[in-house]
């Protein structure tokens, strides 16, 4: 049969937040919490009070892009106070457990190690809430997208045929339970030479946008595949932060404005 976890009532939201947008992608590896971290820093640039949740719980990425290892404080003894840096109010299940514990969640802990940290953090007052889901259009992902109160949801894509796929999936799990999707970002859109600038179209050129309009949702933009980005990433200051006057900045900029 199938049993489902213990969810909250549908579409709880979050005290004190005024929208929660999800981060989708149909696989891992295609850049989503890359994504997640620029885009909450893009919203924080256009004066948005944001805050970002790694729902990543397989594979949390936040300590690793904010450089953060510190446990968050509670408060009353059941109320998690979320850890804060760049202006954002973030959490992670990677600040709760060390990064080697391996993670054998079933569905139902999934669910509800998400719900507690959308519940029982206290995010408020938030403008946006950011949410990196976990990668992928299974169970889970479904479950999350029907009990969270979202917005809306920005579905990330390489422009490769089997990532556009994975993608097209994306939009039709949130497309199933009514969520709208504010639109699609192109990540690895194309690669910058760190030498002589030039660029080279490595997986192609337009995929995404092509097949953001034939699916009928927006196009928010192109990121490209550059080295700053991955490295900014791993030292835990993201390109928004390390280079706000970067083109990789402004990328990311263009793609807050546009959700
Ligand atoms: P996902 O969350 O989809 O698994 P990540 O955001 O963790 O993917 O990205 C996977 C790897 O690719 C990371 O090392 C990250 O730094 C790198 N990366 C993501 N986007 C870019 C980009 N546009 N340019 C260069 N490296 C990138």
């Amino acid at each position: 049969g199938h049993a489902h976890p213990p969810a909250p009532p549908k579409g709880t939201a979050v005290p004190g937040v005024k929208a929660i947008i999800a981060v989708a992608s149909g696989k891992g590896g295609v850049g989503k919490s890359t994504t997640s971290i620029n885009l909450a820093l893009g919203l924080r640039d256009l004066g948005l009070k944001v805050g970002l949740l790694d729902a990543d719980i397989y594979g949390p990425s936040l300590p690793r892009l904010t450089g953060l290892a510190q446990k968050p404080e509670m408060e009353d003894g059941k109320t998690i106070i979320p850890l804060e840096n760049f202006g954002l109010k973030l959490m992670s299940i990677g600040f709760l457990v060390e990064e080697e514990t391996p993670m054998i969640w079933r569905g139902p802990m999934v669910m509800s190690a998400i719900t507690q940290m959308l519940r029982d953090v206290k995010w408020g007052p938030l403008d946006v809430l950011v949410v990196d889901m976990p990668p992928g259009t299974g169970d889970a992902q479904l479950t999350m997208a029907q009990n969270v109160n979202l917005a809306g949801a920005v579905i990330v894509s390489t422009p490769q045929d089997l990532a556009l796929i994975d993608a097209r999936r994306g939009v039709a799990m949130f497309e199933k339970v009514n969520v709208p999707i504010l639109g699609v970002v192109e990540n690895m859109a194309y690669f910058v030479c760190p030498h002589c600038g030039g660029r080279s179209d490595v997986f192609g050129h337009g995929g995404a946008h092509q097949e953001a309009d034939k699916m009928g949702v927006p196009f928010l933009g192109e990121i490209p595949l550059h080295m700053r980005i991955r490295e900014m990433s791993d030292a835990g200051t993201p390109v928004l932060v390390s280079d706000p006057q970067g083109e990789q900045a402004a990328a990311y900029r263009h793609v807050a404005a546009g959700v």
